[in-house]
């Protein structure tokens, strides 16, 4: 059987995000960290969809443009019938990119004329509506992404967005009441479109039901991009067709013995809540990014303190700190610096205690589970119960004793930790 769906991610937490989707929408999922080897043995027949996480949303665009083609290749050496190019629904990017070129190059590696550009996510309050998107109900550039420190959101206009990011500036717009005549009136204007030369087709959808025209029209593109939001709706279409099984039940988590390990490194607003909150129930040891020891020193005493605890239950490592403490650790040891030292810190730390035995893992913050997940050298994760939305707990395919669940540092209510703790056997 080929691939039904080839998924590109630009960051690991949005993988998983999909990934879960996905699976909940019926369409069994295998999340990749990073692109498989081109000889991998996978059961397409098993994992109808594939994810492949890339770290390239703020890599420098050629970096992105490589990995996004190396992923690409792989996804077309298994067939897949379609390639989703998934991003961020806030569109997060710069006008170097990376969305635009990526963009670019999937669709010449495919020779596709035309793509939609689909960031919509109504569940979560984004939407689009005359190509502009929105935030709550905010415009993107007057929401708080005007701020962000990456990739700071200043316009909101898609259709003006790709245009600048893009090598072909030829994006039209498919308003909504297109969109909703559905069917074959939305297949045919977006056919015009691309007769007329338009490479980028900026769907409007305020609503689930607007997603579900939109995946109706694009099932037999073959590339398309957006959000997550959009991937809710594509199962429903390929189990029309035939194309997809019904799925069985999802797989039962393993029983793992033993306490489980949280690594909380984003400083975001919900995850110090749940910090606070879970550290009345844990042993919790603070990582200090201004120590003077070397940071392998660090990890090993740490290691130490942490194992110890362990033994009577679960332990809770973060760094996470007030915006005023984060401002005078950047300013005293300068923001990338600071963040690697954590990230090296807390990845070994988690390493360690995997070889000690440790088998279930939370991890709390974007960059802080790539860090892990590498560290751990995760490849596969199999997709399991949903704990809050866009967070699954996951199994690893190579060591299936393995329970881990990575967390975007603002998702998930103040309890997540132990909720996500109580979910498993
Ligand atoms: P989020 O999902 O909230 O953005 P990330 O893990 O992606 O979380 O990013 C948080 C970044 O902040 C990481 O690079 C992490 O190492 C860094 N960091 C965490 N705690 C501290 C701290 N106390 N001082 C400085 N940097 C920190």
């Amino acid at each position: 059987m080929p691939l039904l769906l080839g998924c590109i991610a630009d960051d690991l937490t949005g993988a998983t995000d999909l990934a879960l989707m996905l699976n909940q929408a019926g369409m069994p999922t295998m999340l990749h960290l990073g692109v498989p080897p081109a000889d991998s043995l996978i059961d397409w027949d098993q994992y109808p969809a594939c994810v492949i996480a890339l770290k390239s949303r703020t890599e420098p665009a050629a970096d992105a443009v490589r990995a996004s083609i190396e992923a690409a290749n792989f996804l077309r050496g298994a067939s897949a019938r379609q390639i989703y190019f998934k991003y961020c629904s806030t569109f997060d990017s710069t006008p170097e990119g990376n969305i635009g070129p990526v963009a670019d190059a999937l669709l010449n590696l495919c020779e596709a004329q035309a793509t939609i550009v689909a960031p919509s996510f109504p569940a979560t309050g984004r939407t689009v509506r005359d190509g502009m998107l929105y935030v709550n109900g905010v415009l993107l550039e007057e929401s708080p992404m005007r701020n962000h420190p990456l990739t700071p959101m200043t316009e909101s206009s898609l259709l003006r967005l790709m245009d600048a990011q893009t090598a072909y500036g030829a994006s039209a717009l498919v308003p909504l009441k297109t969109v909703r005549a559905g069917g074959s009136r939305l297949r045919s204007e977006l056919e015009q479109l691309e007769e007329q030369g338009c490479r980028y087709l900026v769907t409007d959808a305020e609503t689930d039901e607007d997603l579900a025209c939109i995946a109706g029209a694009v099932t037999d593109m073959p590339v398309i991009t957006g959000a997550s939001g959009i991937g809710a709706t594509l199962p429903a279409q390929l189990a029309a067709r035939d194309l997809l099984k019904p799925k069985t039940a999802d797989p039962a988590m393993p029983a793992t013995a033993g306490g489980a390990v949280v690594l909380a490194g984003s400083c975001s607003t919900a995850t110090r809540a749940q910090v606070a909150r879970f550290s009345r129930m844990a042993a919790s040891f603070r990582i200090d990014p201004l120590s003077k020891e070397a940071p392998s020193d660090d990890i090993d005493s740490l290691t130490e303190r942490v194992s110890r605890a362990a033994r009577e239950g679960d332990v809770l490592i973060y760094s996470s700190a007030e915006p005023e403490e984060l401002a005078e650790i950047q300013s005293s040891l300068g923001a990338e610096n600071a963040g690697q030292r954590v990230e090296e810190i807390l990845s070994g730390v988690a390493r360690a205690l995997y070889d000690r035995g440790k088998r279930r893992f939370i991890v709390a913050g974007g960059e802080t589970s790539g860090a892990v997940g590498a560290a751990l050298g995760l490849k596969e994760l199999t997709i399991g119960p949903q704990i809050d939305p866009g967070v699954p707990w996951m199994v690893s395919k190579g060591d299936e004793s393995l329970c881990i669940a990575f967390k975007s540092g603002n998702f998930g209510s103040d309890d997540f930790f132990s909720r996500a703790l109580e979910m498993l056997p």
